[in-house]
């Protein structure tokens, strides 16, 4: 099974950095360029001994509009909104990014929230919101690799368990 993923949320939070991360497992300090992100990966997963292709799109250019190609949120699985701990903008701007997607993608499509650079580990409060709105919740770190892993692997657990 191929499980198409997209990465979206605003510039700078961290989207191409966590897919090179999940990628090569290793953390390219500085700016990726905006307009340049790297397509897409392809990751083979093991979930409950079946394995699942994981195809990951990360998002450039497009993101800082807004405007990601409607197809490709027509095409996905699942959906990886970033935003970043540090940025309270890219934060409150989540709220319309989960418009875009209700409005493009597929109504079951699997919706994971990451608040990105994160540094230290504490079990989020919000956690019981998100869930209130279908929406799974892991903060990560692109920078240590935290929760890197686990995010893509509960992504894919999620769609082989509503498959
Ligand atoms: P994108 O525009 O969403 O693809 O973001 P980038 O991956 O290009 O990252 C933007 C900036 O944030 C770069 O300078 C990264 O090095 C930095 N960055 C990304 N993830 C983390 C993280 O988890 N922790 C820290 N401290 N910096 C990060
Ligand atoms: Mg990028």
């Amino acid at each position: 099974v191929i499980l198409q993923t997209i990465l979206v949320g605003d510039s700078g939070v961290g989207k191409t950095s966590l897919l090179v991360q999940f990628d090569q497992g290793k953390f390219i300090p500085g700016s990726f360029s905006a307009t340049v992100g790297i397509g897409f990966t392809n990751k083979v997963l093991t979930v409950d001994e079946l394995k699942v292709r994981l195809q990951i799109w990360d998002t450039a250019g497009q993101e800082r509009f807004r405007s990601v190609t409607h197809a490709y949120y027509r095409d996905a699985q699942a959906l990886l909104l970033l935003y970043d701990i540090t940025s309270k903008s890219s934060f409150d701007n989540t709220r319309a990014w989960l418009t875009e997607i209700h409005e493009y993608a597929q109504d079951d499509v699997v919706i994971m929230l990451l608040g990105n650079k994160s540094s230290i580990h504490i079990k989020p409060l919000q956690t019981w919101f998100w869930q209130e709105y279908g929406v799974i919740f892991l903060e990560t770190s692109a920078k240590t690799g935290l929760n890197v892993d686990e995010a893509f692997t509960t992504v894919a657990k999620e769609l082989v368990s509503r498959s």
